[in-house]
């Protein structure tokens, strides 16, 4: 399978170069040149297959050409051992049509492990055949931390510096990432917010001195290894509904557009798909760009569901870029629009190409508890409140009756215990898993909010080793 910017004019990469690059060298995405396509009696196969084999029939044709499928079965074997659930991504029924496909049960509790723990097996592969080593630099709210640092800890050929905004992640957020002491691991606590963290990322992505010291790679959901791998959930969990002789329809808590954009890939893929709805809390440009095609960045509103407290959702890109008839100079005009006035129109016709398959609804934080209490009342489920939004979208759109309804719940309850507390009573217990959690040591460096100081921190301890 060979790999395609979506502003057309970076080099064409195999899946390996795709995977440790990140972003195009253009500013685009990549996405693979054609959508691999499984036909019904595949899909029907998939049905009995454990989780990792599901992945590696769903998976083959994206890595063809980099890895055989026995490679990726070993890959996959190991990314999926680390979950504490035997089925991976079990379902959970709410009540006769309503279902939770459960994507925490992975060692940080929320859905991010499905991906990077699989993305840390292939870091691992791809760096011990090719002689180079890696810088990954990441900024987070939460969530990509904590499961970046665990899936490269302890890793051969990579170091890994996190930029978190200090004080603005929960405790448990926080100790997930600050207690792992491998050597490779360094913790970033950034005196400023997480967009702070962010631009300077990104700055240095950019930065001739930095790009020459360094080989810098990307772990947020820009990535499309981690984007393949949640594609593979669409699929196990529509089979067990009746898929694909029955269409099944999923509710999404959504962010950054990558996990509902996976589902939008298991579509083009041949999977059955009665709607894909995009849940966004009252930061909702993507619920504005779907409904009246108005894509503009406002200011961040901080809320109880922060995973998804964004302003621009990176792999939105993706999609507008298929639904333009994959045109590339069409999309590098668009985003340059964006990019200089925080503002676009989505054309009339690409609107109406997403609304064959997407729904959007914007939820806000007392809808948002409204469904957690249902859950709990109604389906006996305490559930985190990113989930909440999404099925509360679930269960605000019209849906025909007999199809069902798959709310992806993205993180533990655990993992937003405040939240859970304040509107069900209940305060969710800690996993055995994170076992001593908060008697463990931390580590970590707190930076000013200032470039050259992060900038200096990084160059010196890459250079040490
Ligand atoms: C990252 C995250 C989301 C948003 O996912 P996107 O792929 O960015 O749309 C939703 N819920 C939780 C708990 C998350 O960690």
């Amino acid at each position: 399978m060979e790999y395609i910017s979506t502003r057309g004019s970076a080099p064409t990469l195999d899946f390996r170069a795709a995977t440790l690059a990140g972003l195009a060298s253009d500013g685009g995405l990549y996405l693979p040149a054609h959508w691999p396509q499984m036909a019904i009696e595949d899909i029907r196969a998939l049905a009995g297959l454990d989780y990792a084999e599901t992945a590696v029939r769903v998976m083959r044709p994206f890595v063809e050409g980099v890895l055989t499928e026995d490679e990726l079965r070993q890959l996959s074997r190991a990314a999926y051992g680390s979950f504490s659930h035997d089925a991976v991504t079990p379902l959970v029924q709410l009540d006769h049509r309503h279902w939770l496909l459960e994507l925490f049960h992975g060692p940080t509790l929320a859905f991010k492990d499905v991906a990077l723990q699989l993305l840390g097996q292939l870091f691992e592969k791809f760096l011990a055949d090719g002689g180079t080593d890696i810088t990954i630099v990441g900024a987070t709210s939460g969530d990509t931390g904590s499961a970046a640092i665990e899936a490269v800890a302890g890793r051969e050929h990579i170091q890994i510096f996190m930029l978190h905004p200090e004080g603005r992640v929960s405790d448990v957020q926080r100790r997930q990432m600050t207690t792992v002491l491998a050597p490779n691991v360094h913790n970033i606590a950034i005196d400023g917010s997480f967009d702070d963290a962010q631009a300077m990322v990104k700055r240095l992505f950019g930065d001739e001195e930095a790009r020459g010291q360094l080989t810098l790679s990307a772990v947020n959901s820009i990535n499309w290894a981690r984007l393949m791998a949640q594609v593979v959930y669409y699929f196990y969990a529509a089979v067990r509904l009746g898929g694909p002789d029955r269409p099944i329809a999923f509710s999404v808590p959504t962010g950054n557009f990558g996990d509902v954009f996976a589902g939008y890939v298991a579509a083009q893929m041949g999977l059955p798909i009665a709607r894909l709805v995009v849940a966004t809390n009252v930061n909702d440009i993507l619920h504005r760009a779907l409904t009246r095609g108005d894509y503009s960045a406002g200011t961040v509103t901080a809320t109880a569901t922060p995973s998804m407290d964004i302003q621009v959702s990176s792999n939105f890109e993706r999609l507008l870029f298929d639904l333009s008839g994959r045109d590339g100079a069409a999309i590098t005009g668009m985003m340059g629009e964006f990019d200089r006035n925080r503002a676009m129109t989505i054309p009339a016709d690409m609107l109406a190409g997403a609304a064959g398959l997407f729904s959007s609804a914007r939820i806000d934080g007392d809808a948002m508890a409204l469904a957690l209490r249902w859950a709990q009342e109604h389906g006996g489920q305490i559930i985190d409140p990113h989930s909440a939004v999404g099925l509360a979208a679930a269960r605000a759109l019209e849906i025909d009756a007999d199809i069902p309804v798959v709310t992806l719940a993205t993180a533990h309850p655990a993992k937003f215990r405040e939240a859970v507390e304040r509107a069900t009573g209940v305060r969710p217990p800690l996993p055995a898993r994170l076992g001593n959690l908060f008697e463990r040591e931390e580590r970590f460096t707190k930076l000013p909010g200032d470039y050259d100081a992060v900038k200096a921190f990084v160059l010196a301890e890459a250079a040490r080793g």
